[in-house]
């Protein structure tokens, strides 16, 4: 039976930092993007109002910026070799990630079957978000188990890997879950925990519970 990996991005394949951030950083505007995480990961704005008020820090961004947000970010080693084994294995991958969809989508180039993100307007932005696009810890597995569908497997099947409290539900509704670089309150209820910079690392961490 093929398996479906489900990769959150921020924190995760990301070190220590998001995709908002490393986005912002092209701008001049990097301490405002990380006061924005600080916001939503205390539970002081939903993700609808984080993309809102992303989307107004950004309208100076092109796509060139996206770009080099993308190839400076501190990713974690080995992800493409992680991606083509689970192909390899004939097994899938997927990102999902609450991180704007312009961003998360660029790691279809990597070698990701599929990559969700929170919906925004083409770059540069001549149309506001719309926050019924905008995706939350709860959307998480509602793409999860419509990826499923499109993959022909089961939640039974699916292995997740994620760092914070918007993998939660995630990590409650599959059997396998990594942990990443993840504090206590994530590592807890994970079945793996994994602390580095190395994928490959944290992908043979599920691969031993097979
Ligand atoms: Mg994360």
């Amino acid at each position: 039976m093929a398996r479906l990996h489900l990769f959150d991005l921020d924190g995760t394949l990301l070190h220590g930092t998001s995709a908002p951030v490393e986005i912002s950083r092209q701008l001049g505007l990097e301490a405002e993007a990380v006061a924005l995480d600080h916001a939503v990961g205390a539970g002081l704005i939903d993700p609808p109002e984080y993309a809102r008020r992303a989307h107004a820090l950004w309208v100076e961004l092109t796509e060139a910026h996206v770009v080099a947000a993308f190839e400076g970010a501190p990713w974690l080693a080995r992800i493409r070799e992680v991606w083509a084994e689970i192909r390899r294995q004939g097994d899938y991958c997927a990102v999902v990630s609450l991180s704007p969809s312009f961003f998360v989508e660029r790691l279809i180039g990597w070698g990701a079957h599929a990559a969700h993100g929170s919906r925004f307007p083409a770059v540069p932005f001549t149309e506001p978000v719309d926050p019924t696009g905008v995706l939350s810890a709860a959307a998480k597995v509602v793409i999860a188990d419509r990826l499923c569908g499109e993959f022909g497997v089961t939640r039974a099947e699916c292995i997740a890997y994620g760092d914070s409290s918007s993998d939660r539900d995630l990590f409650g509704a599959v059997p396998i879950s990594v942990a990443v670089n993840a504090d206590h309150h994530l590592s807890d209820i994970a079945t793996h925990s994994y602390t580095g910079k190395d994928l490959w690392e944290a992908y043979e961490l599920a691969c031993h519970a097979r």
